[in-house]
């Protein structure tokens, strides 16, 4: 055993240090690539991640924070590493009905929040297809975006307060529950989407919302991209506020989740340019119900909306959402790369035309492009589908699909984040004045560079 091992286990407990294959198997987890830890750490309290960062720090042993492990860009790999899993570390501490809001620590899986919260009649918005699997503390790590964006805004607006765990293990309590507090630095969002990069989330203060009482959805078929704005744009307007998702899907993603294998059948009939799914959360059931229904007639009867289907039970709402959810039936066709992208929805028409024809002039009819997303929020995933996944094929996809980004200033990541598998791309949405910045806050925080180390920014020799 090294010095290190026995050190963490007097430290936490030997039970909670994890070594060998012990700690491949343990960590294991669908999709995310892990590699081969040196120890899975399991703390059980703040006390006990401070002191497993300090004995790591006193050695120089990178550390990589683990949460639900549910990322789609290798942001907790950690091949000879420690991995730091906060999985023990999952209590709701305090549910506060007057102030609305939530004391979690980071191991709390989001969906269990989601559900402490409904019990007391307020709302948790973050919504995400790993909700069963992702925790608070990778939610906050990575600003986890979602379905509800267009709402509510991702992971950094429902952030009050955090407690995170410096490098070499200093404590840092940022655990204000006040809305407005311009005291000085806002120090939290050094955590906030940093990716475990500048310090170890153990502890949020989440923002709720009351719980809205009244759900409504619909599939709309749209048959030109320019009226998907301005459909989004009037739902907006004439649904009082209520409007709460717009997730537009391009019609090679509709027709995968609504054939065989998939389980899903389809709302509407195939053979429209776009899909779109609508969805609106207010407080008054016959209301919003009547209103939902009234504003889509006369979007129909203008010719904005091609076709409509209304969601008309609790039943038909959860299989409209199954069919945005089944995302692995990208898959089902051979090897693919997902994107996360994010630009002006007036740039995404002849975007998505530029990614296509660049996929197609390389592999002809080899390649294959399915698009879906949060419109509303600018943010599109594009699977790209290829026969083979050499290296060099993957840097070909990934050059057409970030290469038309540049022209029109988008982002390589709009919720994923950088992790691994996008750093080398991080110039292509960052300028060379905010990448310094980056490196300054890495080194001044974490000067040995143990936390997470090559994810997001590459490593420097020290
Ligand atoms: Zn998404």
């Amino acid at each position: 055993m090294s010095p290190l091992v026995a050190d963490l286990k007097a430290a936490v407990g030997a039970e909670a240090v994890l070594v060998g294959q012990d700690a491949v198997e343990w960590g294991r987890s669908g999709w995310t690539r892990l590699g081969a830890p040196l120890a899975v750490v399991r703390p059980a309290s703040t006390a006990e991640v401070s002191a497993v960062l300090r004995l790591a720090h006193g050695v120089g042993q990178p550390v990589v924070p683990w949460g639900g492990r549910t990322g789609l860009v290798d942001g907790a790999y950690a091949e000879g590493a420690l991995a730091l899993s906060l999985d023990r570390m999952n209590a709701i501490e305090e549910i506060d009905p007057v102030a609305a809001t939530m004391r979690a620590q980071a191991g709390c899986v989001l969906q269990r929040a989601c559900e402490a919260a409904e019990a007391q009649g307020l709302f948790l918005p973050l919504d995400l297809g790993s909700r069963g699997s992702a925790t608070i503390g990778g939610d906050v790590s990575t600003n986890a975006g979602g379905n509800r964006v267009l709402r509510w805004g991702m992971m950094r607006d429902m952030v009050l307060g955090l407690e995170a765990v410096l490098a070499d293990g200093t404590v840092v309590s940022a655990t204000s529950p006040l809305i407005k507090n311009n005291a000085g630095y806002d120090l939290k969002q050094l955590f906030i989407g940093s990716e475990g990069t500048l310090g170890v989330v153990t502890r949020a203060v989440l923002r709720l919302r009351l719980r809205p009482v009244s759900e409504n959805a619909a599939f709309l078929a749209v048959d030109a991209f320019e009226r998907l704005p301005r459909v989004l744009r009037r739902l907006e307007r004439s649904l009082g506020g209520t409007l709460s998702a717009f997730e537009v899907m391009w019609p090679e993603f509709y027709e995968l989740v609504t054939t065989p294998p998939a389980a899903g059948r389809p709302a509407l009939p195939h053979g429209h340019a776009y899909y779109v799914l609508v969805e609106a959360m207010g407080a008054d059931i016959e209301a919003d119900a009547e209103r939902f229904e009234r504003v889509l007639t006369e979007a129909l009867d203008e010719g904005e909306i091609a076709d409509a289907a209304l969601a008309k039970s609790g039943a038909e709402r959860a299989a409209f959402w199954a069919l945005r959810d089944d995302v692995v039936q990208t898959a089902r066709n051979g090897p693919i790369l997902a994107f996360d992208v994010s630009l002006k929805i007036d740039a995404m028409e002849t975007y998505v035309a530029e990614v296509r024809a660049a996929l197609r002039e390389r592999w002809g009819a080899a390649a294959s492009l399915v698009v879906f997303g949060h419109l509303g929020d600018g943010n599109l995933h594009l699977i790209v589908g290829l026969r083979e996944l050499s290296p060099e094929a993957r840097r070909a996809a990934e050059e057409a699909v970030y290469g038309p980004l540049r022209a029109r200033a988008g982002s390589i990541s709009a919720e994923h984040g950088i992790g691994l598998q996008k750093r080398d791309y991080l110039a292509w949405s960052r300028s060379p004045a905010e990448l310094a910045l980056m490196r300054t806050l890495k080194t001044a925080l974490d000067p040995k560079g143990i936390l997470n180390p090559g994810k997001v920014l590459a490593p420097v020799e020290v």
